[in-house]
């Protein structure tokens, strides 16, 4: 709480050369076009809590896609863009001061509602996200856009010099959230006892890719990542896992094997799957399965092996603070910094957006002050 106080005097930023900003403004699918570009007259002055960042990177998330293909609904007009990471040019919070390199969490919470106060600040009552809130109510929250004005609510972590833009920009949305997956894991057997330390991760995009680093240095033996996608599979080897193609699940992970999966793909069709895999006591934990869907749980086998099934939407500040010293810890172990491949000038977002649908790339990434 002591970091979303604003300090008592509201401050002035040092952006007088340029006081506007640019961002890519989403309109409706429906409206042709479906997204311009905006200039905003940035604040002259910040009120308590607010922090004003100007973004190094920021990177497409697939649900941004989603936005785009109409398979998810959010306000409009929104400034799109969730993922990325920034310089503090202007502060009102205390402990965080101007020329500090930062992320921020998706979610801005009011830190004081039911939903906060038993720890899911993430579904707070009033909650404003990053990239999927109305402009008139939180005007540049989103990261496709030269500046992001963190609400007062907002998770604002600084980032160590290590972490370069493209280390640091998917760590918002895609690390944090899957740092908040391992948290619903329950203490596992130590190492060489029976039953101990076997996962699987149900795709293999940037979420399974995060979730395999962070289940083997939670000490995980042994972690199976599954996809359709031969060419991902192809790298998930590099990031601790064992690659699996669904033809040969079966023969591979034998049935009640595995203590925990984490579904990160988003279809339905895996589910039995996991169910199949867990053994007695087992852990499902279910990221992925965000889109509209009718999803079948087989409700028999979870009573009878004694499941417990966890949903993971988003995640809180101390995730993101988590996720952010993982980061630093591993980043010299994994190719993470190969996952973004490439980035475009802010005024190309339509290429950007198109490269990022072509599926080559695990992200692409936006630089706004291009
Ligand atoms: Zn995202
Ligand atoms: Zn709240």
């Amino acid at each position: 709480m002591s970091e979303e106080n604003g300090t008592s005097d509201t401050c002035t930023p040092t952006h007088e050369q340029n006081p506007y900003g640019r961002s890519i403004v989403f309109l409706g699918r429906e409206r042709s076009p479906a997204f311009v570009t905006e200039s905003t007259r940035l604040p002259a002055r910040l009120t308590p809590g607010q922090v004003l960042v100007k973004v190094e990177l920021a990177t497409i998330c697939g649900s941004d896609l989603h936005t785009l293909n109409g398979t998810r609904t959010t306000s409009q007009p929104c400034v799109l863009g969730h993922e990325g990471s920034g310089l503090v040019i202007a502060s009102a919070r205390e402990g965080l001061r101007e020329g500090q390199r930062v992320t921020w969490g998706v979610c801005a919470s009011c830190n004081k509602c039911l939903h906060c106060s038993i720890g899911l600040e993430n579904k707070c009552k009033t909650l404003q996200k990053c990239g999927h809130t109305v402009v008139s109510a939180a005007p540049l929250f989103g990261t496709y856009s030269t500046h992001v004005l963190c609400p007062p609510g907002t998770p604002v972590v600084p980032l160590p010099p290590a972490l370069t833009p493209t280390l640091a920009a998917p760590i918002n949305c895609a690390l944090a959230t899957m740092v908040n997956a391992l948290s619903k894991v329950p203490p596992s057997p130590p190492l060489g006892q029976p039953g101990a330390s076997v996962a699987l991760v149900q795709g293999a995009g940037m979420l399974g890719l995060y979730a395999s680093t962070l289940l083997k240095e939670a000490g995980f033996s042994k972690v199976f990542c599954v996809d359709v996608n031969r060419v991902r599979l192809t790298r998930v080897v590099d990031f601790g896992a064992i690659p699996v193609h669904p033809d040969q699940e079966e023969e591979v992970i034998p049935a009640g094997s595995v203590d925990v999966v984490f579904e990160v793909c988003g279809n339905k069709e895996v589910v039995s799957q996991g169910v199949r895999v867990l053994r007695e006591g087992g852990t499902y934990v279910l990221v992925g399965l965000v889109c509209p869907s009718d999803a079948h749980l087989p409700v028999t086998a979870l009573v009878l092996k004694c499941l417990t099934v966890v949903g993971v939407h988003n995640y809180t500040a101390k995730h993101l603070h988590q996720a952010v010293t993982f980061m630093e810890r591993h980043h010299d172990r994994y190719p993470f910094a190969s996952l973004v491949g490439l980035v475009y000038p802010l005024s190309d977002f339509r290429c950007a957006v198109e490269a990022a649908r072509s599926g080559q790339f695990f992200r692409v990434g936006v630089n706004p002050q291009q």
